[in-house]
């Protein structure tokens, strides 16, 4: 089977961290990492699975890091094959110059974790960055829902980020996990339907297939994206569980890459 996959939902660490920061980060979930965590074994796992391209996605859990993590995505343009984001601390005072190198440099989103990154999505201090960002056109990806690592409260409920939607009417939104991990009824009550691309990691290991293909449907399925969470999923398990949710080949062609491509400006 010859189809493009791009996934949406990656995650690459620099190299002389990547071992140390994979330990660290099972440690708190007691997960399996698929990937060494690198850029090059990401791409290793991309070729056994016939992945064209992979967006990957940072985070900063102290504002000192959003500078750094940047530089990183920004050195990591360039690669066709993988798509790194930006990252924005929430409490980075210089936001509104990191928005703009971003955008300059030509990185295309940026990834917000709230559990990891400690603030409520919907949170009036959160704002400004959404206006900047909103502005300067850039995706904003959110991981959504529950955090197997971590105990409640969870940050981005898809209540809290229906009404971040309706303050940023314009703002370009991706909720991971499709739209909220472990709390599909709530996302189907609140954000289906509504301006934002779901994107399917961890969805499909746990969603009843025929109430995915139910809630995609009436979300829009142009607006639903193909993801992993590689290295915490083995991205050819997760082709396989889209593959045989019960979506056409038409659907599957616009989730795997078709709607991803458009978002993300790729030439197919
Ligand atoms: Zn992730």
């Amino acid at each position: 089977m010859n189809r493009r996959i791009v996934d949406a939902h990656a995650h690459v660490f620099p190299d002389e961290l990547a071992a140390r920061a994979i330990k660290q980060l099972i440690g708190n979930s007691g997960e399996t990492a698929f990937t060494d965590g690198t850029a090059a074994g990401l791409k290793r796992s991309m070729e056994q699975h016939g992945i064209a391209v992979s967006v990957t996605l940072p985070v900063s859990t102290r504002a000192k890091q959003t500078q750094p993590i940047n530089a990183f995505s920004i050195e990591a343009l360039g690669d066709e094959r993988l798509v790194p984001f930006g990252t924005i601390h929430p409490e980075y005072a210089g936001y509104a110059g990191e928005i703009a190198r971003l955008k300059e440099a030509g990185v295309k989103g940026v990834k917000f974790h709230p559990d990891y990154q400690s603030f409520f999505v919907d949170e009036e201090r959160m704002f400004p960055i959404y206006q900047a960002l909103s502005d300067a056109g850039l995706i904003v990806l959110f991981h959504a829902g529950v955090d197997i690592g971590l105990k409640p409260p969870y940050h981005c409920l898809p209540e809290k980020l229906a009404r971040v939607l309706d303050a940023f009417p314009s703002m370009i939104v991706v909720a991971a996990h499709f739209g909220g991990f472990q709390m599909w009824d709530d996302v189907d009550r609140h954000l289906v339907g509504r301006n934002l691309y779901l994107e399917t990691s961890f969805t499909l290991s746990w969603l009843e297939p025929s109430k995915f293909t139910d809630m995609a449907r009436r979300h829009g399925i142009e607006r639903v994206l193909f993801g992993t969470d590689s290295p915490w999923a083995d991205q050819g398990r997760e082709i396989e569980l889209v593959s045989r949710s019960g979506l056409t080949e038409d659907e599957l062609g616009k989730v795997f890459a078709a709607n991803a491509d458009r978002l993300l400006g790729l030439a197919a």
